[in-house]
């Protein structure tokens, strides 16, 4: 794997952002963000639509990101939508997020067509997709190496990360 100096870059970016004391999380570092953007970012457990593994909504004054219920690698896609936000891909628009409360097919429709920008590794390896794999690969491994003082929360299998 080699990320791309851009996704070098916004993982640096990210780190420095981090608290100066403690433990460092990805948890922590997504405020962090938040705090650097003025903006807030809320993660929630959601049911999202089979196959969709985490979904970045943009609202008027936050950032929301939606995790899969019982995903086993959810900080890996916590960090894959936190990618999206800081290489400035799009999220989802309000609007289409709010269709959803109307009715079930409203919102099966929804998860079909946001299915291209929201999967877990998205499909044929569109650019974005594979932009933000990148960043949530380097930035997981990052935070295992950071020092022991700063015990990572991060659990970081180098076979996962890189497999
Ligand atoms: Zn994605």
């Amino acid at each position: 794997m080699s990320a791309s100096r851009r996704v070098t870059r916004a993982v640096n970016a990210v780190l420095e952002v981090a608290p100066r004391h403690g433990a460092v999380s990805l948890a922590g570092l997504v405020h962090g963000v938040s705090q650097d953007r003025g903006r807030p970012i809320e993660v929630k457990m959601a049911d999202l639509p089979p196959g969709v593994c985490g979904q970045w909504r943009q609202y008027s004054d936050r950032d929301v990101f939606l995790i899969q219920h019982g995903l086993p690698t959810w900080d890996r896609t916590l960090a894959h939508e936190l990618g999206h936000l800081v290489l400035g891909h799009d999220g989802i628009p309000v609007v289409e997020a709010a269709l959803e409360r109307t009715e079930l097919a409203s919102l099966d429709l929804i998860g079909y067509m946001l299915n291209q920008r929201t999967g877990c590794m998205g499909p044929g390896g569109e650019d974005v997709e594979q932009e933000a794999e990148d960043f949530a690969a380097l930035l997981v491994y990052r935070l295992g190496r950071l020092p022991s003082d700063r015990a990572s929360i991060v659990q970081v299998r180098l076979g996962e990360a890189f497999g």
